[in-house]
């Protein structure tokens, strides 16, 4: 199908873009295009206004601190992927990124325009959630900064107000002593994954874990953290027994009913399966 008939400008510069945004409520934000195209063309959105930000300078660019590493908002995922200042500060982005649809379809996406679009079975939410990030926010006249955890409401929702945009998206470098590891099960490569879980796991010199994060997606109505599983490993040496305990916990946080693609007793084995996987990778990679 085609879609419908829009208007469409392309602001300059951030400030341009929320005025742009705040002057005609039945807007929209066009990034990548990789999510919303489609919305369009199924008329699923019908918006007066599309409001084109490819072409806002400060957007642009990655970079790469102590403690963090800052993407901004039209960073495509492949760039993301392909950065080695990235992957020697993080390298669970680029585990998560090759994940993402295909290579064709990274090239457009940007990583600020999954998380914003907050779908609940995206990687990249979950991956932001497990590392504790955070995006940068701008709206008419004022910033913010909204962790992640406060960020994914709902499929398809996010805590940003409707005259708000992720101006860049922040990810903390990987700490000391920190294995790390993403794995999905999808019925196709670059398909959305059935259930994905995030693994992050800080060990003490005794191999004692002193910090985990957890977090999945496909499971529930957002991205979410696994917390019940990080406090079954926090304190303990993750032997099998420790893992067990916590792959129970994530299976009982699956709440997604039954839809065409599986199960929720088939998503819930997934999760248990994938929860140990991926622990046992995180602790191998502890350097
Ligand atoms: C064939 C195919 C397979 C895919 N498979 C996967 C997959 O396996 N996993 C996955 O995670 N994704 C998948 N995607 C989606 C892809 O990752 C998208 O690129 C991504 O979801 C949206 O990024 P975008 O830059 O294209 O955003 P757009 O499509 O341009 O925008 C998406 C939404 O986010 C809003 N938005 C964009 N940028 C901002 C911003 N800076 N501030 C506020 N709102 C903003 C837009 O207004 C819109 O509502 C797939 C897409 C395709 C076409």
């Amino acid at each position: 199908m085609k879609p419908p008939l829009f208007d469409y400008v392309t602001p300059e510069s951030v400030e341009e873009a929320v005025a742009a945004r705040a002057a005609e409520v039945d807007s929209v934000l066009l990034a990548g295009g990789q999510s919303l195209l489609a919305t369009l063309n199924f008329r699923i959105a019908n918006p007066a206004l599309l409001i084109d930000i490819s072409r806002i300078p400060s957007l642009r660019g990655i970079d790469v601190n102590d403690s963090e590493i800052i993407v901004r908002a039209m960073v495509r995922q492949r760039e993301v992927e392909l950065s080695e200042a990235v992957h020697q500060a993080n390298p669970l982005v680029r585990e998560v990124l090759q994940n993402v649809a295909h290579t064709v379809v990274r090239n457009r996406g940007t990583v600020a325009g999954s998380i914003a679009h907050a779908d609940a079975a995206a990687e990249l939410p979950a991956m932001l959630l497990a590392v504790e990030g955070s995006v940068d926010v701008q709206g008419p006249g004022r910033k913010r900064s909204i962790a992640a955890g406060d960020l994914f409401q709902f499929h398809l929702t996010t805590s940003l107000a409707d005259d708000e945009m992720i101006i860049a998206v922040r990810i903390p470098v990987l700490p000391p002593a920190t294995g790390w590891s993403y794995m999905e099960f999808a019925r196709r490569h670059g398909d959305y994954a059935l259930a994905g879980i995030c693994a992050l796991v800080t060990l003490d010199g005794d191999g004692r874990c002193t910090k985990a994060r957890l977090s999945a997606c496909g499971i529930a109505s957002t991205a979410v953290r696994l917390a019940s599983a990080e406090e079954e490993l926090t304190g303990d040496m993750l032997d099998e027994t420790a893992i067990a305990r916590a792959a129970k916990a994530a299976r009982d946080a699956v709440t997604a009913v039954d839809d065409s693609q599986a199960s929720t007793a088939y998503r819930r084995h997934l999760v248990d399966t994938l929860t140990r996987r991926t622990l046992i990778q995180a602790k191998g990679r502890v350097a």
